[in-house]
């Protein structure tokens, strides 16, 4: 049998990276597996409807390289693959459950279910309704029906028993009957729930495995009652292991919380977009290239055989397997990623890397004045996150505010006052150079170091500081002097030797 894997979201307006995830392993195991990927949107919950939101999925399937064979846009055999278009779908097999008791009417008022649950929740129960409507004769349901009362359809969920399923991940899972609620089928509005919607839905697309997040992992049992009392066989179950993230604990403030030497407190929870955590929006906004992302999502929850780290789609395409995924929850950790970042920066080639950086650099530099593709050259090696360059290159712009301390290096032999002579016997030798090269400014300079009675480092690192103002910067003293320029290299050196 061909598989055919779906992925499900909801329309929420981002790309959550567990979502994400969830969609990378659904679409690697179709292609894998030579089967088909589905895309299938889940907007029954009209109120939680965000406009534009079912672009986003769309751009962030692209953008990732995720390609459907059959959805909303791209059509298919078994559409529409909205929900929202397939409402007349639900009811009538919800009438069939009806017949067949497995599901029940239910007209309780939200005054009645809503003490209820109050109820409940004062006896520290978890609400589960009570079966009232259950218990409606024939002719009370239709005479209801016919006074136009609002209605719902719930599941009959068996009192006693137990109801399970198999999952690829977590095995056997089973609970007792008597902790599941009638849940919602058909809401007042006469749209499913996802409860209902998924399982009608999956079966009647055909779909052989369900992948998704492990927050469905308690109500799967309902579903598999359904698939029963419907007579259909259910998909394979991959209840994937959920991203965390180990984040600051934060107090009644707001503050981040401390411990007894001061640190912040961490622990782990769900990634949220709620709680500031980045969607793949965030990262690709801020500079994150979208292969990078995709190889370190991957791994986030599925190891491949052997210690390779590196995959582009297509060869994850190859290797791709169930048998690798992890059964325990993983942990984003942002300097991983950035470090997987920087290793697919460093891959890319040097005019494509100026091409994607230079509107990043044109933030900090006016392009006119300064000689982006040397300034690329310099950068691409030590680049995490393309957010990071203005901020590294800023100093060309405007030299920050330094403090003379800065002179001081054991290792070059710098002190102050060396400094000062450095910097001194540097100005003439600066002015006096006709071609500002890199390769002039370099010669001139090393040669006249020796007769200085200096050693590289003694004259180099204040004259770098001196037209920097850091001790760090993309290149050395040679680089900066030559983006910068010769008037202003000259200017900064001579309020640097004032300064001294
Ligand atoms: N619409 C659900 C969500 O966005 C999908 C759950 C599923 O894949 O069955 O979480």
């Amino acid at each position: 049998m061909q598989t055919r894997t779906r992925f499900a979201p909801s329309p929420t307006g981002y790309m959550h990276l567990g979502n994400l995830r969830t969609a990378l392993y659904t679409y690697l195991y179709a292609r894998r597996t030579g089967g088909k990927f589905i895309l299938r949107i889940e907007d029954t919950d009209q109120e939680r409807e965000v406009p534009g939101a079912i672009d986003v999925i769309y751009n962030s399937l692209n953008i990732a390289g995720l390609s459907h064979d059959e959805g909303p846009d791209v059509g298919g055999p078994v559409g529409p693959y909205i929900q929202s278009q397939r409402k007349d779908s639900y009811l009538p097999y919800a009438k069939q459950l009806v017949e067949s008791g497995h599901a029940y009417y239910c007209f309780c008022t939200k005054e009645r279910l809503d003490a209820a649950r109050e109820a409940a929740e004062k006896k520290g129960e978890t609400f589960r309704y009570d079966k009232h409507c259950l218990h409606l004769s024939k002719e009370e349901i239709q005479e209801k029906l016919d006074a136009g009362v609002p209605w719902v359809i719930r599941q009959n969920i068996p009192t006693e028993g137990k109801a399970g399923f198999d999952d690829v991940i977590y095995g056997r899972v089973e609970v007792d009957c008597d902790t599941l609620d009638d849940n919602v089928l058909i809401k007042a509005d006469g749209l499913p729930t996802y409860n209902f919607a998924n399982v009608i839905d999956d079966h009647l697309m055909g779909i052989t495995h369900v992948m998704r997040g492990n927050e469905y992992l308690s109500s799967a049992p309902k579903y598999n009652l359904l698939y029963e009392a419907l007579g259909w066989t259910p998909p394979t179950y991959v209840h994937l292991t959920p991203v965390m993230v180990d984040a600051p604990v934060l107090g009644p403030d707001g503050r981040p919380e401390l411990d007894a030497e001061g640190n912040p407190v961490t622990a782990k929870r769900k990634m949220s977009k709620r709680k500031g955590d980045p969607s793949f929006e965030d990262l690709l906004a801020q500079g994150y290239l979208t292969e990078a992302v995709i190889n370190y999502l991957v791994l986030l929850g599925w190891s491949p055989r052997g210690e390779r780290e590196f995959y582009t789609l297509k060869e994850l395409e190859e290797v791709f397997d169930l048998e690798g995924l992890s059964k325990s929850p993983s942990v984003f950790d942002i300097q991983k990623l950035n470090w997987f970042n920087a290793e697919y920066i460093r891959k890319l080639s040097p005019e494509r890397y100026l091409e994607l950086t230079t509107p990043w650099m044109a933030k900090a530099l006016d392009p006119e004045k300064f000689d982006f593709k040397r300034l690329a050259e310099l950068l691409q090696g030590r680049t995490e996150v393309f957010n990071q360059l203005p901020g590294m290159i800023a100093f060309l712009a405007e030299q920050p505010e330094y403090s003379n301390d800065l002179y001081v290096n054991k290792k070059q032999k710098s002190t102050p006052e060396s400094a000062k002579a450095a910097l001194q016997a540097a100005l003439p030798l600066l002015e006096g150079i006709g071609e500002w090269t890199e390769a002039e400014l370099h010669d001139r300079v090393m040669e006249a170091i020796p007769g200085l009675g200096m050693k590289n480092g003694q004259f180099l690192w204040p004259l770098r500081i001196a037209i920097s103002g850091q001790q760090s910067t993309p290149g050395g003293a040679f680089e900066i002097a030559y983006l910068l320029g010769r008037e202003e290299t000259l200017r900064r050196l001579k309020a640097a030797i004032e300064k001294l």
